[in-house]
């Protein structure tokens, strides 16, 4: 049975979608066998899997073809966006070199907002003939992109360089290592205690977080000091950390960990730092 392979950093959904183009099947068609598309959702893995299975393994499927292993790795148990995004240079580049576009696998993730090899902003797909959302639960080529109705996703400074933190994790498989969220969350509780932070100077560690992400370390002297209020709130969220009430661990998206790892261990490896956070109590005792 006819199979097109993944060419490499392709999201699965693109290798789904260049199949029912090769195949000229119907959106019926494609549906029955894979069911709705999801992105993100990979509810399809199984089918897919089964039929590439003489030449890729369904680990290498998600590992090289999904954003799973850069989520586990970070310990990201949120259920992130995803959305059709592309790089009009990359595209260009496919078509001569393969004679067609596919999707890749990070520039769905909205996480990543620009692509780093080109140094522009992803733009935002929206399709010929269609509404901006109704190409939901089908199976689209990069082929279909109305590239006079994209555009370029807003992306601040900031964005972008959480953006290119997470494409530098994206060659990493899987992790092998467990990290429950209370080992993890006590991980970075140790790093921030060694840093001088508690519970009772918080509002100064949400001030150099703030500082570091929105600024590089040094907010104009022209910033009010009410508007580095409303910045310094954006880093509230450090409070879970330290709250009482999630004591067995917070869930937390990658983005928090990015911007902590990148302040208080940045030549720490994310295998390290998961090596580091292995080692501590996995369950909060007495309990
Ligand atoms: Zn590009």
């Amino acid at each position: 049975m006819y199979a097109p392979y993944p060419y490499p950093d392709e999201a699965l959904e693109s290798v789904i979608a260049r199949y029912q183009r090769h195949m000229a099947l119907s959106d019926k068609e494609i549906q029955r066998r894979f069911g709705a598309n999801h992105l993100g959702g990979y509810s399809y893995l199984d089918n897919l899997a089964n039929m590439l299975a003489c030449a890729f393994a369904q680990e290498k499927l998600v590992d090289e073809h999904t954003m799973s292993p850069v989520l586990n790795n970070l310990s990201d148990k949120t259920y992130p966006a995803f959305a059709y995004r592309y790089c009009p240079d990359c595209l260009k580049e496919q078509e001569e070199q393969n004679g067609e576009k596919y999707w890749k696998r990070e520039w769905l993730f909205c996480g990543v907002c620009r692509c780093k090899k080109h140094g522009k902003p992803l733009m935002l797909a929206t399709f010929k003939g269609k509404g901006f959302f109704s190409h939901a639960g089908t199976f689209v080529v990069p082929d279909d992109i109305d590239e006079d109705r994209s555009r370029p996703v807003v992306c601040s400074n900031e964005a972008a360089r959480l953006s290119d933190r997470l494409t530098d994790l994206l060659p990493l498989p899987h992790p092998s290592d467990e990290v429950t969220p209370y080992q993890w969350r006590s991980f970075w509780l140790q790093k921030l205690g060694q840093a001088g932070y508690t519970k009772k100077n918080l509002k100064l560690l949400q001030r150099r977080l703030m500082e570091k992400w929105e600024f590089n370390g040094t907010p104009p002297e022209s910033l009010s000091e009410s508007e580095r209020n409303r910045l310094t709130n954006r880093y509230s969220w450090v409070k879970e950390l330290f709250s009482c009430t999630t004591k067995k661990g917070i869930y937390w998206g990658h983005e928090r960990t990015l911007k902590l790892w990148e302040e208080f261990c940045p030549d720490m490896a994310i295998g390290e730092i998961r090596k580091e956070a292995a080692k501590l109590p996995p369950f909060p005792r007495n309990e």
